[in-house]
Order: structure tokens, then C-alpha cells, then sequence
């Protein structure tokens, strides 16, 4: 046993030993919340209490006998609970929360299962995660951003995550071109893994109740990766979908694009890679919080150490790049992600950059 759990344990056991015990359900420990501890609503503390709902994400995971089973923020186990009495060979689960570590600890204590779990205190988004089959979770909705640009351009190579999500969250992820939801997070998701909505979850499944509804999703990596730098596209992609709405054309027509490009694709040193470094790649897969590009903002077209005639003839390379294809008119909003891909080559063989 994990020396950290087993100590855990020894400390806490007794103490935390009727937290499930008590239970007069069928299911593998009670979900009722006790009111033991305070939950912390900034730290996206909503336990999942319904049995049906919990079962059914067990389900739709398709855990296989023999899986390595990755939870994020197991609170106090609900979900753990039902992960730990499947067939699976072991669930890590990482929970920041101390309260939270001692009491899934007990927990799978109570249940006789505690040799099946390993409970890593940090925070999910820092920590190094193990190697894994399957990831299947009710997440703190804060991380969901860096927490699957992790899981998906990390280096961790898994066959599945079954998320709970942030409804709105979770349709924007799920969203197509042409959707009015579709963004970079679709986009740099699908270029790696496929993505399916599982089924909506209610807010009043949840104690407390959070002012949001939830939706399962099922995150697929795909088997062959794209044929592309992914440091390259995710910086690709942030520029296109700043202003998604616009047109290519006018996008890369923008005095400030120009430049910023310009300086980009003289920098000798390239980032080189499987852009698997998070300080890289963790924020950046998403255009929520972006604040889009206003367009010209008359600061100097001069770079250091070139000419404006230089800058001049980037400016005409990006805009004969572009309409060499006919994709000058098109809104990134609208593109599918082959289209996108055959514009970044074309860019990239005409020596423009973007990281
Ligand atoms: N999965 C449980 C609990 C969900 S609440 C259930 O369904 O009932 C979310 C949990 O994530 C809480 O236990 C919270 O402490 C934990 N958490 C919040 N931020 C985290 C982070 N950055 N890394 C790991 N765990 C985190």
C-alpha cells in the first residue's frame, strides 16, 4: 500500500470510519452529504449525490477489467466509491483539498478497497498523473480548460475520459463549424480526439446546488495523430479564432498581425517538440477568455533591424498565400479543421510562422 495513503489512513480511520458505514442504500457507500465540513464553492466543491446519475457515469465509461483509472477531485468518493467496486486494477484519484484526501481515504477504507486506490494530494492541473487507461470524473468546472489541454496535448497516452462539464462548457466543446457555440476549444480538441455529449445531468443532483446545469462527455483520443506541429496549430488557432467572426482575409490584412507575424517567422530558435510543455500549451486551447484583436492600433510598422520594405513583402507573401486558396472569404467560425490545416501548410511552406 502507498505510504502516504496508508498513513492517511492510520491517522483517520477511526475518525472518518462511520462516514459510509452508516449507509442503509444499496450502493456501494452512501452519498448523502453529512454536513461534516464546509464545501468550498470557489473550489467547485458540488458533490454529485444522485445514485442514478453516478451509476450511469460508471457506465457510459466502459471501464475494462485490468484499467488504470484516473479521477480528478474525488471529494468525498462518490463517484471513487462505484470506480473502486468495478473490475478495474487501480483509480488514482488527485484531490487538493486535504479534508477531501482523508475522507475518499476513509471511505475506501470502509469499503475494504483502499489496496485499489491511491489518493495523490496536489492540484490537477500541476500534478504529474500516472499512467492511465481511462480518466472518468466529476471535475471542479474552474480547471476544465487546462485540465483537458492537458490531458489531450500532454504527453499521457489514454483510451478515454468520461467528463462531467459545465453544460455550456460542454456544448461549446461538443460545437461543429457553423455552429454559432463553435470556437478554438472545439476546434484544437477535435484536431486530436473525438467528442461526444453522453447524456445532461441537473443542478439539483448536486449538493450544494450549483447555478449550473451538467453535461457527460466522452473524450476519445484518436488513434493516428494529425500529421502537424500542435505548438504550431494551437498558435495558429489562437489568431484565427480571436476575431472568428471576421474573415481570413481580413484577419491576416491587420497592421499589428502583420508585425507580430513578421517577428514570429524571423525568430531563428524555433520551440521544437511534442508540445507537451504545459507552461506552452495549458490556456491556450481555449478562446474564452480571450480579448479580441481591435484591428490597427497605430503602433509603428517598424520592426528592429528590417526594413519597411521587408515587412511590406511579408504583408504581400501572407495575402498571395491566401489567395492562392480560396479561402480569403471564409470565417474561421465556419472552417472545418482540414480546411485550417491546408491554410497553416501553405503558410508554413511560405515561411510563416506563428509560434
Ligand atoms: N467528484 C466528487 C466531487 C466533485 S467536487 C463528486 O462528484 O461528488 C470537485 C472536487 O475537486 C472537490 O473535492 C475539490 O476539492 C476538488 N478540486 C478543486 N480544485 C482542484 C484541483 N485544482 N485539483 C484537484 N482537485 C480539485
Amino acid at each position: 500500500m502507498n505510504r502516504a495513503v496508508s498513513s492517511l489512513l492510520t491517522r483517520h480511520a477511526a475518525r472518518l470510519g462511520s462516514f459510509c458505514t452508516s449507509s442503509s442504500s444499496s450502493s456501494p457507500a452512501s452519498e448523502a452529504w453529512d454536513g461534516r465540513f464546509r464545501l468550498h464553492k470557489p473550489r467547485g466543491q458540488h458533490l454529485l449525490t444522485n445514485p442514478r446519475i453516478l451509476d450511469a457515469i460508471v457506465r457510459h465509461a466502459a471501464l475494462r477489467p485490468g484499467d488504470a483509472v484516473l479521477e480528478v477531485g474525488p471529494g468525498t468518493g462518490n463517484l471513487t466509491a462505484r470506480l473502486l467496486a468495478s473490475p478495474v486494477h487501480h483509480v488514482t484519484a488527485v484531490e487538493i483539498d486535504t479534508r477531501m484526501v482523508e475522507a475518499v481515504t476513509a471511505r475506501a477504507a470502509a469499503l475494504d478497497l483502499v489496496q485499489k486506490l491511491t489518493v495523490i494530494q496536489d492540484d490537477a492541473v500541476e500534478a504529474d498523473f500516472p499512467e492511465f487507461d481511462a480518466c472518468v470524473a466529476n471535475i471542479p468546472y474552474g480547471i476544465s480548460s487546462p485540465l483537458i489541454a492537458k490531458l489531450l496535448f500532454g504527453a499521457y497516452r489514454f483510451r478515454t475520459a468520461t467528463l462531467l462539464l459545465q453544460k455550456e462548457f460542454a456544448q461549446r466543446l461538443v460545437a461543429v463549424p457553423g455552429d454559432s457555440e463553435y470556437n478554438r476549444l472545439a476546434a484544437n480538441v477535435r484536431m486530436v480526439a473525438d467528442v461526444k455529449l453522453l447524456m445532461d445531468v441537473s443542478k439539483r443532483d448536486f449538493v450544494p446546488m450549483p447555478r449550473v446545469d451538467s453535461s457527460l462527455v466522452e473524450i476519445r483520443p484518436r488513434a493516428a495523430m494529425p500529421d502537424v506541429d500542435l505548438a504550431e496549430w494551437l498558435a495558429f488557432t489562437q489568431e484565427c479564432f480571436g476575431q472568428k467572426n471576421k474573415t481570413l482575409g481580413a484577419i491576416f490584412k491587420q497592421k499589428r498581425k502583420v508585425l507580430d507575424l513578421f517577428k514570429r517567422s524571423q525568430r531563428t530558435e524555433r520551440r521544437t517538440g511534442d508540445a507537451s510543455g504545459n507552461g506552452i500549451i495549458l490556456g491556450v486551447i481555449d478562446d474564452s477568455s480571450d480579448v479580441a484583436c481591435s484591428g490597427d492600433d497605430g503602433s509603428s510598422d517598424r520592426v528592429a533591424g528590417f526594413s519597411e520594405e521587408q515587412v511590406g513583402a511579408f504583408k504581400e507573401r501572407i495575402a498571395s498565400a491566401l489567395e492562392s486558396t480560396d479561402l480569403a472569404g471564409k470565417r474561421p467560425s465556419k472552417m472545418s479543421n482540414d480546411e485550417l490545416l491546408s491554410l497553416l501548410k501553405l503558410f508554413n511552406e511560405r515561411g510563416i510562422r506563428f509560434q
